[in-house]
């Protein structure tokens, strides 16, 4: 899918943003908010409706993002007036993202709306096709920005959000200037997607609008319009299904009956937050917190890309993002330095200049230096060229696993166990036994224990492989100190913390099968740090990298599969598997959390269909050995 064009905007006499593209504007000359808030949040019913609702969570869609002040007035609404146990998931349909200096401009005219402006804008994905989630207070508001055009986009999105949203924003430029957009498919999806009550808003009375939404299932009435138009639409979807009670929860959101997590490394903390955040409780078995591959001293968090736009490069340009946006949201570890990957051969300049030509990746996201640029970053670096993924970082997995788990408070409940290693279907749900002969019950089981995982999904032949990696510390000094990034080689070298760098990490596939320890860290060996340090000295051919010295190593297993891409999906109806990160989790599970759970709820995913059907466990059971 080619990456969305930017919008083409220019400023008017009223300093106010006009679509070159479309001859239109982006809101009314005279009072932007005061129209949206009139005709999309009051002909919605807004905010006396969340009064009424009966779920824990509302949920609004809308057709053109803009400059996102629909968005900030109904977040601004939402903190105001919402009760305090609701969310507010909203979902946006964007084909020309604004620039992030345009938008800004344009928001300035709003200055009640100006803390909620620099949260968004601040977070703001790169401007690539796909979904985009982002999260503010707290996880209480969730904003999907879906990238591309709506119609190619929805085909996408629909799969997972028939009978979910409860309000469309039906915006856009003027139906005669935009008549692209306003299409019967865009009406029929509208109305699939609502849930029962499910409303619409619309500035336009035009009359093929009107007699479209009609069709599509709405009951659709013409009203006065904002300041001097004198006509606009609202209705109310009449075909939607009474939706069925959630299997899962009471009216108020919160779970009966808590589900239970197996594992405590970063993918179990990711999906034990979203759980928490949406009101479950959980129960956590865990053999140790951040104790396997996620209790490295230091993590990088960038995404793993491709010179074609292949489901895995699909998958990091949303997990990304999502992750960067995620741990500046929820932790306090969040490490924006860049990552620099150096081409320090010629098979990998190579690979790097195919992946730049390739015009997929805009460059906020990635971007080529030559060597001079490179040694701008940090002067003890090589004269070699590189890629920069200037919003990448790192994070210490093992610090910001115990703080997540931390933010989920007594909605958790961690229970310390022997390593779960075989689970059993009974009538009152699932039995576990542990290595050491206890067992625990538990209705819903997510499995995310990491290399620990084979034992358990055993019976469904998922073929995962565990693959041992070697870190090894270094004392830092009077040059490497100044590193100011993370350095990716074949190996990697990371900023200092607490005066130590990380230089990683070794890639030995191992073939044992099951090991009950699995989840346990592993022995270290004198083989593995010298091969570290040769990496790291031969790739970069600097005096400075043959005077470092090992202080410590830490070994642990990966939890990878064939393709790369994570396991995460339901295999029955109560067992679900986050597995599969490899040596990216940092980067993948939050996005892959939000999935696991999104999926159990009936939610509109943060993904497109054909990629979340890449993502099933299922597909390994069909990889020969
Ligand atoms: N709701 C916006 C706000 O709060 O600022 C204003 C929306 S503006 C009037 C219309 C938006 O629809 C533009 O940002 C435009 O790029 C977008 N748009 C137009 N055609 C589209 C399409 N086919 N798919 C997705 N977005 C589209």
């Amino acid at each position: 899918m080619k990456a969305p064009d930017k919008a083409n905007i220019r400023f008017n006499e009223f300093n106010l943003p006009v679509s070159t593209e479309f001859d239109d504007i982006y809101f009314n000359n005279e009072d932007g908010l005061a129209e949206s808030r009139y005709v999309f949040l009051q002909h919605n019913d807004l905010p006396e409706r969340w009064q009424t609702h009966s779920y824990s969570v509302f949920r609004i869609a809308e057709s053109g993002f803009g400059t996102g002040l629909n968005f900030l007035a109904s977040w601004a609404l939402f903190a105001e007036h919402a009760p305090s146990t609701m969310r507010l998931h909203f979902v946006s349909f964007e084909k020309y993202p604004l620039a992030p200096a345009d938008m800004a401009r344009a928001l300035q005219h709003f200055p009640e709306l100006a803390a909620y402006a620099k949260v968004l804008i601040n977070a703001l994905p790169s401007p690539h096709a796909g979904c985009h989630r982002l999260q503010f207070d707290d996880g209480r508001v969730t904003l999907d920005l879906w990238y591309g055009d709506i119609h190619d986009q929805l085909p996408q999105w629909l799969p997972h959000a028939t009978n979910t949203i409860d309000a469309w924003f039906l915006d856009g430029f003027a139906p005669d200037k935009n008549p692209q957009m306003w299409q019967p498919e865009l009406y029929n999806a509208m109305a699939q997607s609502c849930r029962e009550h499910g409303s619409f808003a619309t500035f336009t009375a035009a009359g093929a609008v009107r007699r479209g939404l009609q069709e599509a299932g709405f009951a659709v009435a013409k009203v006065k319009g904002f300041g001097r138009k004198r006509d606009m639409l609202r209705g109310v979807v009449t075909t939607a299904q009474t939706q069925p009670a959630p299997h899962v929860h009471g009216t108020n959101g919160s779970a009966t009956v808590p589900i239970t997590i197996i594992g405590g490394g970063i993918a179990a903390a990711c999906l034990a937050w979203s759980l928490c955040r949406r009101g479950f409780r959980v129960e956590l078995l865990t053999t140790g917190l951040a104790n396997g591959a996620s209790g490295n001293a230091q993590g990088a968090v960038y995404p793993l890309l491709h010179a074609e736009l292949s489901p895995l490069s699909e998958f990091f340009l949303g997990a990304f993002d999502h992750a960067r946006q995620f741990y500046q949201q929820h932790s306090s570890f969040w490490h924006e330095t860049g990552v620099v990957q150096l081409a320090f051969n010629a098979t990998r300049q190579q690979r790097h200049d195919k992946i730049i030509a390739s015009g997929i990746y805009h460059e906020s996201l990635v971007r080529e230096l030559d060597s001079a640029a490179t040694q701008a970053l940090w002067n003890a670096l090589p004269a070699q060229p590189a890629l920069l993924y200037p919003r990448a970082g790192w994070v210490p997995p093992e610090k910001l696993v115990q703080q997540l788990f931390a933010a989920c408070g007594n909605e958790l409940r961690v229970t310390t166990c022997a390593p779960i290693t075989a689970m059993k279907l009974e009538r009152e749900g699932w039995q576990l036994s542990a290595a050491d002969g206890s067992h625990y019950h538990a209705h819903t089981v997510i499995v995310a224990a990491g290399a620990g995982s084979n034992a358990l999904l055993a019976p469904w032949q998922l073929n995962f492989q565990n693959v041992r990696g070697q870190v090894t510390q270094v004392q830092a000094t009077d040059v490497s100190s100044s590193c100011n990034l993370v350095v990716c080689y074949k190996g990697y070298f990371t900023p200092p913390t607490n005066g130590l760098h990380c230089v990683g990490a070794t890639y030995a596939r191992e073939h044992a099968g099951i090991e009950f320890d699995a989840q346990q860290q592993q022995p270290t060996n004198n083989a593995d740090r010298t091969e570290n340090l040769a990496t790291l000295q031969d790739n970069l051919q600097q005096p400075w990298t043959a005077q470092l010295t090992a202080v410590s190593d830490r070994a642990a297993l990966r939890h990878t599969t064939r393709d790369h891409l994570p396991a995460c999906g339901w295999l029955t109806d109560n067992l679900g598997v986050l597995g599969g990160l490899g040596s990216r989790g940092f980067t993948s599970a939050p996005l892959c959390a939000e999935i696991l759970v999104g999926q159990w709820l009936h939610e509109p995913l943060p993904l497109g269909a054909s990629l979340l059907a890449r993502l099933a466990p299922q597909r390994l059971q069909d990889v020969a050995t």
